[in-house]
């Protein structure tokens, strides 16, 4: 057995981390989240606090989180403001706030093409760095676009909380939102405490479950890795849909694939005899607990009764229908959670926590992912992903193929990349200047040439988690039929665009329901562009034209990856 799939039982969760499984650091926006907006304060009189940030931030530090400011202040360049008056506005907000542990000031307007200047998300690397962690295990605080977009670009954690200027496409596009910083507070200390378990154990063979396509199993990984980190043996159950994306997952032993009539889209109708053989299956695993994760509107109870019949003595899940005898662990969940989290707060719940070498992110076996085909030796390209399972969340062709003109335009090498059945649209779209990959790429080998890509453009469907999982930037191009924040690229840099607040929001269509799909029809393929340079992808070949300085700031119908500035505070 590989490394990477050694069980590491009897681990101490949480040792070696400083603030838990998911965070070590806050990064907080200043003017608006942490203090009222004053347009370019030069004086520290003028400093007056939020309701209740002291005592919230006290709370975080108790934690043992280390907390950062992290803000645009132009007004130096602008000369409004001294560097000097701009430290004695500091020293009063420690004063009023108590003590930071790092300070991180963007000094440039947007007119300097700096990659600091939020939505830039250099301030908030350093910020992480400053603070001996990553981006990816922080969450930012902030009041406007700006700290989210730089958030999401910088794979960390996002909550917006808005104040009376935040725009409402701002709020719409945000990865979570809440009412206060007081409530920010509440929200991210209770991500933290969710993924540790209140009673750790260890166990035999656990049988985990996972039905539904490749993402909804990729998502699930880090879940079933916890278990697997206290488990002699872990047997995964998952769906046809699922099954190449089960074969990817580091920390299963054995796989068990079998369509759920209560899961999968285009169930048959139940065959009773089929059901025997189901239960006999569960049975011969030798599993003596079962962990079903689930996405929010699946049930988990009918395969619980199952399980039951199959002898299994210990069943886990999230519901919020009764369960009666059915579950011994009944977990249960609020809406919006990322479902990476999800998982883990039902791996907490049944008494697993992901150990502290392994980080809280998707991952794939190494071993799994195949090299590139020939042709793509030199990475460093964008793969350009236009299809979708769910039509209403694929990008319409000829804005993915505006994009791949865009894109290869300002000198990327751009790859089109789609299933079996979707070779006449990736043949169209790669038409506008990318390679055509259209039908050679299951999911494994799709791996393997994201892997050295150097952005994915995708819609909301499984090569978006595919991308989180190998660590590559991903430009989301997301119809808002599910929550962002829930289904969105997780703890890798991405940048949303699309229109978050079109009508199909939240309403989990598979088909649009909306006439003209304007989520994604009217998305820009300048966006895009301007969404990879924020990522900070280089075009990689020398003789291109210059992917230029990030700095380009324009509207762009159907979301931006960089809001207009310019309401007057200057930030
Ligand atoms: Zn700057």
């Amino acid at each position: 057995m590989e490394p990477d799939r050694r069980r590491s039982a009897r681990v101490d969760p949480g040792s070696g981390r400083s603030g838990g499984v998911l965070f070590d650091a806050v990064l907080l926006d200043r003017d608006g989240t942490l203090i009222e907006d004053v347009p370019y304060n030069g004086d520290p009189e003028k400093v007056r606090p939020v309701p209740g940030a002291r005592a919230a931030l006290d709370r975080l530090r108790a934690a043992g989180l280390r907390l950062a400011v992290v803000t645009n202040q132009s007004g130096l360049a602008r000369g409004y403001f001294t560097a000097g008056q701009m430290a004695r506005v500091h020293a009063r907000v420690e004063e009023l706030l108590g003590p930071f542990d790092a300070w991180l000031v963007c000094p440039h307007d947007d007119e300097a093409g700096c990659r600091c200047r939020k939505p830039a998300p250099g301030l908030l690397h350093a910020a992480a760095a400053g603070l001996g962690t990553t981006a990816a295990r922080c969450v930012m605080v902030g009041d406007i676009g700006r700290d989210m977009t730089a958030a999401l670009a910088a794979g960390a954690s996002g909550i917006l909380v808005p104040t009376p200027v935040t725009r409402g496409e701002e709020v719409a596009a945000a990865p979570g939102t809440a009412a206060t910083l007081t409530a920010a507070v509440d929200e991210i200390l209770r991500r933290q405490r969710a993924v540790v378990p209140a009673a750790p154990r260890t166990a035999g063979t656990v049988l985990v479950v996972r039905s539904d396509s490749a993402g909804d199993v990729l998502v699930t990984g880090p879940g079933i890795r916890a278990v697997a980190a206290h488990a002699e043996r872990v047997v995964l159950l998952c769906g046809p849909r699922g099954r190449a994306a089960a074969d990817l997952l580091p920390g299963v032993d054995e796989i068990v694939e079998w369509p759920l009539e209560w899961i999968d889209p285009d169930a048959g109708p139940v065959d009773p005899e089929r059901t025997r053989r189901l239960v006999d299956r569960l049975a011969a695993t030798g599993a003596d607990e079962a962990v079903v994760f689930t996405s929010f509107h699946q049930s988990p109870l009918p395969l619980a009764l199952l399980l039951r019949m199959a002898g299994l003595r210990r069943v886990s899940a999230i519901s919020d229908d009764f369960p009666g005898s059915l579950l011994d662990v009944r977990h249960r969940v609020p809406v919006g959670v990322p479902e990476p989290e999800r998982a883990l707060s039902l791996a907490a719940a049944a008494g697993y926590a992901l150990p502290a070498h392994d980080q809280p992110r998707l991952r794939l076996r190494p071993d799994a992912v195949p090299p590139p085909p020939p042709g793509l030796d030199r990475p460093g390209y964008v793969v350009v992903h236009p299809g979708s399972s769910a039509s209403a969340r694929a990008c319409p062709p000829e804005v993915a193929a505006g994009i791949v003109r865009v894109l290869a335009g300002a000198g990327y090498r751009v790859v089109v990349t789609g299933g079996p059945d979707e070779r006449g649209l990736t043949a169209r779209v790669a038409a506008a200047g990318g390679l055509d990959l259209g039908g050679h790429t299951g999911l494994t080998e799709l791996a393997g040439i994201v892997a050295r890509a150097g952005a994915l453009v995708v819609g909301n469907t499984g090569p978006a988690h595919l991308a989180a999982a190998l660590g590559v930037p991903v430009v989301s191009l997301f119809a808002p039929t599910v929550p962002f924040g829930q289904w969105g690229p997780y703890r890798v840099p991405t940048v949303r665009l699309g229109d978050a607040d079109a009508p199909c929001r939240d309403t989990r269509a598979v088909a649009c329901p909306v006439p003209g799909h304007p989520c994604l029809a009217g998305l820009d393929p300048g966006a895009v562009l301007d969404a990879v340079r924020l990522l900070g992808v280089p075009t990689g070949r020398p003789d291109a034209p210059d992917a230029g300085p990030y700095g380009v700031v324009r509207p762009h119908a159907g979301g931006s990856a960089v809001p207009a500035g310019g309401r007057g505070s200057g930030r």
